[in-house]
């Protein structure tokens, strides 16, 4: 039933394996230069390890460490041992590498197989890899896997939706790994060439790589008539593989024979209750060339309570309701792009979607949504058009308590990247 029996492990059992891994990545981290003096200053070693818990003894890593020390300072391997290098795609300052051994990669592999299998992949599939490939995790991590997993892999890379199309009916593709900005104007897409998505071979897409509410994980499976799971990484703990939606499409399960899952309070760094929303903070376990501990994701999310239905016993977590770094403060007021997200995927009239711009009025900082409405919405009824302007205003204000201006736009207008959706521009900087 498992890909792997360790996902059924006895909880007792797995901690068990976790310490013991955890006391061997810190001996294979303190080869490297960073974490050798890191370990020194803190006064820790493999030692300080009893149970899992005792991770809290160790140093935080953040993302200002990795720059700090680009490119090489956390190798723990002489280089010729390495053979890949990968970079996170954030587009400001100095980038940060992630180096793997042939080993690194192989327990990578396993990880994506593993993740896959768990929503249902299964050898018999073909999967369409529609995430680009190069420097960006999607793209080689999902690839690998498909094949560690048996299945028939088209490595389509991103963008192109007719060519995407045809290669989906041309070789029968069962899977679709895609991102979910992607999905939903591919999605419309598919509708605008006039195919019947029921018509279509795929039943599963592995949509993840960026933070999406559960109205576009809906909207992706209505209009394509898919399942549609959500999958969860980062370049830092290798990339895709990281944790995985199982069946019952309620939370992730976090791969906790290869990490460390803690969630903190951002502000003291210390754990938050059970169920509580806190930063991720993630270990690597078994990665031998550049272990990571305690890195700081950023990312915001909580750990499910309770045992999941499908058996598997590592801890789930909630869909990442955003960024620490996304958060927008206007008028005083702390915003998340996915509040926004929230409440227009949830509305009908709003197509697949929108763009979020800061700009400055007079002293005042001012937050405007560009909203897609689709065809069928958007009438040359001018009365009709301000009421739904309106509307969308006011849910907006109830969720993120400012009163946005709304702008409603014609659908496929506003720009589409190729990668990870950029949702917010901010244009005051260029007004000065
Ligand atoms: P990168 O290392 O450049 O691929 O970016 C990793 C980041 O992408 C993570 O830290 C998250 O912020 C985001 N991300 C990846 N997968 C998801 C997901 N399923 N839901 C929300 N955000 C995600
Ligand atoms: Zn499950």
């Amino acid at each position: 039933m498992y890909y792997d029996k360790v996902e059924g492990l006895d909880r007792k059992e797995l901690e068990a394996l976790q310490a013991e891994r955890l006391r061997k990545v810190i001996e294979r981290a303190s080869c490297s230069p960073y974490y050798k003096e890191q370990f020194k200053a803190a006064g820790v070693d493999s030692s300080s390890i009893k149970t899992v818990d005792d991770i809290r003894r160790l140093p935080f890593t953040t993302k200002d460490d990795l720059r700090a020390n680009y490119p090489y300072g956390l190798l723990a391997k002489p280089l010729d041992e390495f053979v890949r290098l990968h970079a996170s795609s954030g587009t400001t300052g100095t980038p940060t590498a992630v180096f793997y051994t042939q080993s690194d990669l192989d327990k990578w592999a396993d990880l994506m197989a593993r993740s896959m299998h768990t929503c249902g992949v299964r050898k018999t599939d073909v999967l369409q890899n529609m995430s680009g490939y190069g420097l960006f995790t999607g793209g080689l991590g999902i690839h690998y896997g498909s094949e560690r997993l048996g299945c028939l892999t088209v490595p389509a890379g991103a963008g192109n939706t007719s060519r995407q199309i045809k290669l989906i009916k041309d070789f029968n593709v069962s899977v679709m790994h895609i991102i979910p900005s992607f999905a939903l104007y591919f999605a419309q897409k598919v509708q605008d060439e006039g195919y019947d998505p029921k018509d279509m071979p795929w039943r599963i897409a592995l949509i993840g790589a960026e933070p999406h509410t559960e109205d576009t994980r809906k909207r992706v499976e209505e209009l394509l008539c898919i399942k549609a799971y959500n999958s969860y990484g980062l370049s830092e703990m290798n990339g895709p593989g990281v944790a995985f939606e199982c069946t019952e499409q309620n939370g992730m399960h976090v791969w906790e024979d290869s990490y460390v899952a803690e969630i903190i309070d951002p502000n003291t760094g210390e754990h938050v209750k059970e169920g509580e929303i806190g930063e991720l903070v993630m270990t690597t376990l078994t990665r031998e060339g550049m272990p990571i501990i305690r890195y700081r994701t950023r990312d915001l999310t909580r750990f499910i309570p309770g045992d999941c239905p499908c058996g598997r016993t590592h801890r789930r977590i909630d869909r990442i309701t955003g960024r620490a770094d996304d958060m927008l403060i206007i008028k005083g007021v702390n915003i998340y792009p996915m509040q926004i997200e929230k409440i227009l995927m949830a509305m009908p009239e709003v197509g697949q979607n929108y763009l979020i711009e800061l700009f400055c009025e007079g002293y005042m900082d001012q937050i405007r949504v560009k909203v897609e409405v689709k065809d069928e919405f958007f009438v040359e009824d001018m009365r009709a058009l301000q009421g739904l302007q309106k509307r969308i205003a006011s849910k907006l204000r109830d969720e993120i308590l400012v009163t946005p201006r709304v702008e409603l736009v014609m659908h496929n207008s506003i720009p589409k990247s190729e990668g990870k959706a950029k949702r917010v521009v901010d244009l005051r900087e260029s007004e000065d």
